[in-house]
């Protein structure tokens, strides 16, 4: 049984229009419409989104109409008042957001009240998912109107399961970052449970961007923010086949066919079907071939251009211009080269019917697709779909998404006039064995990655959400404070073993920055004198800092490099965990991380007793990681077989002992001090999971910070760590030490209790 589907978008499928005193409904034009509506007609779903036209001078008649269309389509209407209309869409959205996504900066208008008009449209927008969506429903938001939409959602309500889709391009992160509102439209978007995009360039693109502006990293199809997993996927959106096969063997296209043969006989023709928007290389395209017309003359009245140019966002004053530049180029190529039996270009600037449409992209020998820059282009897909036996040659743009998935189509840079010519000239003379096998594996291409199959991968990826969100979420509840007191009052023995940086301390961009405050040391200590209770400080430093900030506590236990030194209670002395650990394969790994240090700027490498670091917290991340996976794998290699291990930590890869873990240090610790009744881990990065492996599943393991974790709880940062401990510690929330460390629990508490109240079930 399908999960009940609601899909958010800016435009319904049907757009009203008041026209001599009676309503009409016309099928609303664009690829998202085109692809998206069969797909929720087939689940039965709700489709919200604008409705179109609101004269005023039948406000009843007009309800009804928009209740019936709730009612028997599943069409429910987000109406938004005039002027906060024409801000969000003619404004923002494609004053703003469309040229800069595109890649069009100069474009770009920057008007900061149009994106309160954008704000407040994508609250209503939300308003009116949260009406009518029910716990089960899957919410899946689309397009860059609607940024915003996924993040009001989840603040309503968390658990909500959303996806969101952008069917235009992401572009390169140093472009979109010259958005004056860019953290809020990334924070937007990151409330939803899964991101789809056209392709892997714009999904990289979106990554780096957010790395970039809001110093969140990712995975290649993840990001981990504030607990949650954000799926990441490109999945290319696609016609649906079947019908344009219905429509091409229908009678009514056969014969439109058969009568376009008549008309054209004995010339080529070639077929450009564009929303007349700048992004769309009209312009470009019709310079192209009035070259090909001056420097080909063989190809005069041999060959006519129908270019469709279907009307778009006449409001906006960018388009009006476009209009007239295609007008112009139209007319003066017709009055150059036209004969009194033959026009070069057919233009029409109007939309055509779907039937029309068919029996165009049948006929026609060259489908030109010429996209200054596109999220996909469903014209290429539809001109494959429909051509038959001695099949045409598509023409597509390097920069539309479709040439991601297309690559037996004639490749094309549509700014170079010349050579797109000549690949014109080409496709015209391409011989038909090369035609038809060019066509057969596009052919086989589209129909097998068509509308519905996009869909329904990617409803199952919106249905795998909460499963995620329930592994990262079951393991990362808040520590129940009083339980953990209680069990830590009714235990006669107690370890708690604590990871320093990023644990007792927040992390700092050069680990000598991150010193503990005299707060920090007393809490610790106060915890180690408590009778019956043991406490280790854990950490991946060398015994020189930890002898530094605790050598004069002598009620810890200290383990310095990962386990690798200890120090016991009262003793003078640090020794290695295991005998024999020597140092003499030092200097070979010291050549090889030097040689990384010298081509890395902003890395360092850190000499241990027992262990070489190579740290790059400091390097431009994505350079860094790479650089990381390089140094792994070289050291990886050359250490096989020996008794050493490549590590990778938060920025850095360290090679040491394969025993020198913080899991072997849990065990050691665990022989040594006996049998404990209370456990307590806390830890933030990879090397605190070994630790939290080795204890029984009912020790307190607690992971600071966002991420994936094998930890029962999870709390948000260091100061809560320290409220627990000053908790242990037996320190009144009077004591001006404690109180600073208690404020960050109770605030975590707060906020808890905030989020529950206005969740709703
Ligand atoms: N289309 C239309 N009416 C027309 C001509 C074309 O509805 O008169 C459809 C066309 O079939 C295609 C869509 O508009 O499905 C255009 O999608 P595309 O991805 O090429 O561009 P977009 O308009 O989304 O930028």
């Amino acid at each position: 049984m399908p999960e009940p589907l609601i899909v958010v978008a800016n435009r319904l499928p049907l757009t009203l229009r008041r026209a001599g005193g009676r309503w009409t409904a016309e099928a609303s034009s664009g690829g998202l419409v085109a692809a998206l509506t069969p797909v929720v007609q087939r689940a039965g779903g709700l489709w919200i989104g604008w409705p179109g036209d609101a004269p005023g001078d039948d406000p009843e008649g007009r309800a009804a109409l928009l209740e019936a269309w709730e009612r028997e389509r599943g069409f429910a209407a987000v109406d938004l008042p005039e002027r906060v209309g024409r801000a969000f869409y003619d404004g923002f959205a494609n004053d703003t957001l469309w040229p800069l996504l595109h890649g069009f900066p100069s474009r770009a208008v920057f008007n900061p009240e149009t994106f309160v008009a954008y704000q407040d449209a994508n609250q209503r927008f939300a308003d009116a998912v949260l009406e009518r969506a029910r716990p089960d429903d899957l919410i899946w938001v689309h397009d860059y109107q609607l940024m915003l939409v996924p993040a009001l959602l989840r603040a309503a309500w968390p658990g909500l399961r959303i996806g969101f889709f952008l069917h235009v391009p992401f572009p390169p992160p140093e472009l979109f970052r010259i958005l004056p509102q860019r953290d809020q439209l990334l924070v937007g978007l990151l409330g939803a449970d899964v991101i789809g995009f056209q392709t892997h360039e714009h999904l990289g693109a979106f990554r780096r961007a957010v790395q970039q502006v809001l110093g969140i990293e990712s995975r290649i199809d993840a990001i981990e923010v504030g607990g949650r997993s954000i799926a990441l996927h490109a999945r290319p959106v696609g016609i649906v086949a079947d019908e344009w096969d219905e429509l091409v063997d229908s009678p009514r296209v056969r014969e439109h066919v058969a009568q376009l043969r008549r008309q054209h006989a004995g010339r080529r023709l070639v077929l450009a079907v564009d929303r007349l928007d700048d992004t769309k290389g009209i312009p470009e395209r019709l310079r192209t071939f009035r070259h090909l017309l001056a420097t080909q003359p063989h190809w005069r009245r041999a060959v006519t251009l129908v270019q469709i140019a279907v009307p778009s966002r006449e409001r906006v004053p960018r388009y009006a211009a476009l209009r007239r530049e295609v007008n112009e180029l139209v007319g003066e190529i017709n009055g150059a080269y036209g004969t009194p039996d033959w026009s070069p270009i057919v233009y029409l600037r109007r939309s055509v019917s779907r039937p029309e449409l068919a029996a165009l992209y049948s006929v026609a020998d060259v489908g030109w697709v010429g996209s200054l820059r596109d999220g996909m282009n469903l014209v290429a897909k539809e001109y494959v779909a429909c051509q038959r036996e001695d099949p045409g040659v598509l023409l597509l743009s390097e920069f539309a998404g479709a040439a991601s998935e297309m690559g037996e189509a004639v490749r094309i840079n549509p700014y170079d006039t010349p050579g797109t010519a000549a690949a014109l000239a080409r496709a015209l003379d391409m011989p038909e064995a090369e035609r038809a096998e060019r066509h057969a594996a596009l052919v086989s291409r589209v129909r097998r990655n068509d509308a519905v199959s996009w869909a329904r991968r990617s409803v199952a990826d919106l249905e795998q959400a909460p499963r995620d969100r329930a592994l990262s979420a079951a393991s990362a509840g808040e520590p129940p404070v009083a339980a953990l007191l209680d069990a830590f009052a009714a235990a006669p023995e107690r370890l708690c073993a604590l990871d320093y940086d990023g644990t007792l301390v927040p992390l700092a961009p050069r680990p000598s920055d991150a010193a503990p405050t005299p707060a920090v040391l007393e809490l610790v200590e106060r915890l180690a004198r408590r009778a019956g209770t043991h406490v280790a400080v854990v950490s991946g430093r060398s015994r020189a800092d930890l002898e530094r900030w605790f050598g004069g506590m002598s009620s810890l236990w200290l383990a310095a490099e990962h386990g690798a030194l200890v120090r016991e209670p009262g003793a003078a002395d640090w020794q290695p965990m295991r005998q024999g650990a020597g140092s003499d394969w030092m200097p070979d790994v010291r050549a090889v991380l030097d040689h990384y240090l010298a081509r890395v700027p902003g890395s360092m490498i850190e000499e241990k007793e027992h262990a070489l670091a190579w740290h790059y917290r400091l390097v431009e991340p994505e350079f860094g990681e790479w650089i990381a996976n390089e140094v792994a794998a070289t050291l990886g290699e050359r250490l096989a077989g020996t008794e050493l291990a490549v590590l990778r930590g938060s920025k850095v890869v360290e090679v040491r002992y394969a025993w020198a873990n913080k899991g072997e240090l849990m065990g050691y610790l665990q022989s040594r001090i006996g049998p404990a009744a209370f456990l307590l881990v806390a830890g933030d990065d990879a090397t605190d999971e070994d630790m939290f492996a080795r204890v029984p599943p009912d020790a307190f393991t607690i992971h600071v910070g966002a991420g994936r974790t094998a930890a029962r709880y999870r709390v948000a940062e260091p100061a809560a760590v320290l409220a627990l401990i000053a908790a242990l510690a037996g320190a009144r929330p009077a004591d001006p030490l404690a109180a600073g460390a208690l404020d960050a629990v109770g605030a975590q508490a707060a906020g808890r209790r905030e989020r529950t109240a206005r969740t709703r079930t």
